[in-house]
C-alpha cells in the first residue's frame, strides 16, 4: 500500500494585511519576523473590535490564529495605557501544554516592550511560579485548578485585571472546571474586558457569555467541516489484533515525517510508543499519567524532529501546536465524534493541508458512523492493505450514541 505524501502548503487567499487592523509599528514588525505574512479570518475579524475595546464571543477551533488574535491587541493596549506593575491581562487555558503555548505566544510578540508574563499550571512545583509572580508580572496565563490554589493562598491577586480571556471554554467545561472558572471571574473587576474563545458553543457556555460578557461582538470562523475539508481522509477495516501491524506496515511504507497517532487509553498510548520504538520507529507517548516534565520533554522530542512520532490520548493532545504534522493516525476510533474533529484538525494548521488514517475494528463501526453523520461525509475506505479484515459492510442497525461503549460489546 502506498501512502500519499503531505500536500504542499496551501496558502489561503486573504485580502487583508496585519497593516490594515491598525497594530502599531512595532508590532507589525514583530508579526513580519513570525513569518505571519497576512492575518488569519480570526486574526482580521476580531483584532479592529479588541483594539476598540469590545467584548467578543470568537467560535474558533485551535489551528486558526485564534491566539494571536488576543495577544497582538491585548499586548498595544498595554503598552499605549502603561500602568504599575500588576497582573492586568488574565488568560484561563484548560491544559497546561495549551497554557504553556499561549505564553509563548505573548513571550514572542512582548519581546520589544517592557510586559512581563508567567504562565502557571498544576503538576510541578508551585515555588518557581511563585517566584515569577512576586518578582511582577502584567499578563497571567493559567490553568483553573493551580491559579484557585495560588488564589486561596493570597499569592496571585486579581483586583487590577483589565483584560481576561477564556481560552477553549468548551473544553473546560468538559474537563469539569466551570466552578472553579465561574469562581475565579468572581473575583474580577466589572469594569473589564472580556474575550471568550471556544470551539464549540453548548447551552452552558452561551449561559456563562450571556453572563460575563457584555455586547459581546460575535465572531465565528472555520466551521468544524472547513478544518474537515482540508484533510485528505480515509479509513482501513482491520481486526482489532492486526492494528499494530498495520501500523508498522503504513510508517514503513510512507513518507510520513511527523506522526501524532491517538489512542482510547493512557496504557495502549504507553505500550504503543515502546513497541514502536522497539521497532525501530522512535516514538513519544503524552497523557495525563506522565509528569509535566516527562509531557514537555516527549513534546519537546517530537517538535525538534528527534522522535518523528508522537502517541496521544485526545485529553493530552487537546490544544497542542504541533507545526507541520503530516498524519494523524487514529488507531483507536474516538468515543465522542467531535473528538475526531478536534484529532484530524492538529494535521491542518494555519492553511496547511494534511493527512489523516482511521484503523477501524469490527467494535467501531458504530462510531464510525457517528464520525461520518458529523462530518456530513463518507471517510473513504483503503482497500488493498495487507489486513483487511471481512467486515467491511456497515452495521445494519447502530448503537446509540448515549449507550456505554462497554455494555455494546458486551451485547455482541
Ligand atoms: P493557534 O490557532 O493560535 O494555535 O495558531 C496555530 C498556528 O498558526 C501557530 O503555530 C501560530 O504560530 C500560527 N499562526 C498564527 N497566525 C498566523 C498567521 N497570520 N500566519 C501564519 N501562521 C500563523
Amino acid at each position: 500500500m502506498v501512502v500519499r505524501s503531505p500536500h504542499p502548503i496551501v496558502k489561503t487567499q486573504n485580502l487583508m494585511t496585519f497593516q490594515s487592523l491598525n497594530l502599531n509599528a512595532s508590532l507589525l514588525g514583530m508579526v513580519e519576523r513570525a513569518d505571519y505574512t497576512a492575518p488569519t479570518p480570526i486574526q482580521s475579524r476580531t483584532i479592529p473590535h479588541i483594539l476598540d475595546g469590545r467584548d467578543i464571543v470568537g467560535c474558533a477551533q485551535t489551528g486558526t490564529g485564534k491566539t494571536a488574535a488576543f495577544v497582538l491587541p491585548i499586548i498595544q493596549m498595554l503598552e499605549s495605557n502603561p500602568d504599575k506593575r500588576s497582573i492586568r491581562v488574565l488568560v484561563l487555558a484548560p491544559t497546561r501544554e495549551l497554557a504553556a503555548q499561549i505564553d509563548e505566544e505573548f513571550d514572542k510578540f512582548s519581546q520589544r516592550s517592557r510586559l512581563r508574563h508567567a504562565v502557571i499550571f498544576g503538576g510541578v512545583g508551585q515555588q518557581p511560579q511563585v517566584d515569577a509572580i512576586r518578582r511582577g508580572v502584567d499578563i497571567l496565563v493559567a490553568t483553573p485548578g493551580r491559579l484557585l490554589d495560588l488564589m486561596n493562598q493570597r499569592i496571585v491577586r486579581l483586583k487590577r485585571i483589565e483584560f481576561l480571556v477564556l481560552d477553549e471554554a468548551d473544553r473546560m467545561l468538559d474537563m469539569g472546571f466551570i466552578h472553579d472558572v465561574k469562581r475565579i471571574i468572581s473575583t474580577l473587576p466589572d469594569k473589564r474586558q472580556t474575550l471568550l474563545f471556544s470551539a464549540t458553543m453548548p447551552q452552558a457556555i452561551q449561559d456563562l457569555s450571556r453572563s460575563i460578557l457584555i455586547k459581546p461582538v460575535k465572531v465565528e470562523v472555520d466551521p468544524q467541516s472547513t478544518t474537515v475539508d482540508k484533510v485528505a481522509q480515509s479509513v482501513f477495516f482491520v481486526e482489532r489484533t492486526d492494528k499494530r501491524k498495520l501500523l508498522k506496515q503504513v510508517l514503513a511504507d510512507s513518507t510520513a515525517e511527523r506522526v501524532l497517532i491517538f489512542t482510547r487509553t493512557k496504557h495502549r498510548a504507553n505500550n504503543l510508543s515502546k513497541q514502536l520504538s522497539r521497532a525501530r520507529f522512535p516514538a513519544e507517548a503524552i497523557h495525563g499519567d506522565k509528569s509535566q516534565g516527562a509531557r514537555m520533554r516527549a513534546l519537546a522530542n517530537f517538535k525538534s524532529g528527534r522522535a518523528a512520532i508522537l502517541v496521544a490520548t485526545d485529553i493530552a493532545a487537546r490544544g497542542l501546536d504541533i507545526d507541520a504534522v503530516t498524519h494523524v493516525i487514529n488507531f483507536d476510533l474516538p468515543d465522542i465524534p467531535e473528538s475526531y474533529v478536534h484529532r484530524i484538525g492538529r494535521t491542518a494548521r494555519a492553511g496547511a493541508r494534511g493527512i489523516a488514517y482511521s484503523f477501524c475494528d469490527v467494535d467501531e463501526r458504530g462510531l464510525l458512523k457517528d464520525i461520518e453523520k458529523l462530518i456530513r461525509q463518507r471517510i473513504p475506505v483503503v482497500s488493498d492493505h495487507a489486513y483487511v479484515s471481512e467486515f467491511k459492510a456497515p452495521p445494519p442497525s447502530l448503537p446509540r450514541r448515549s449507550e456505554p461503549r462497554r455494555s455494546r460489546r458486551r451485547r455482541r
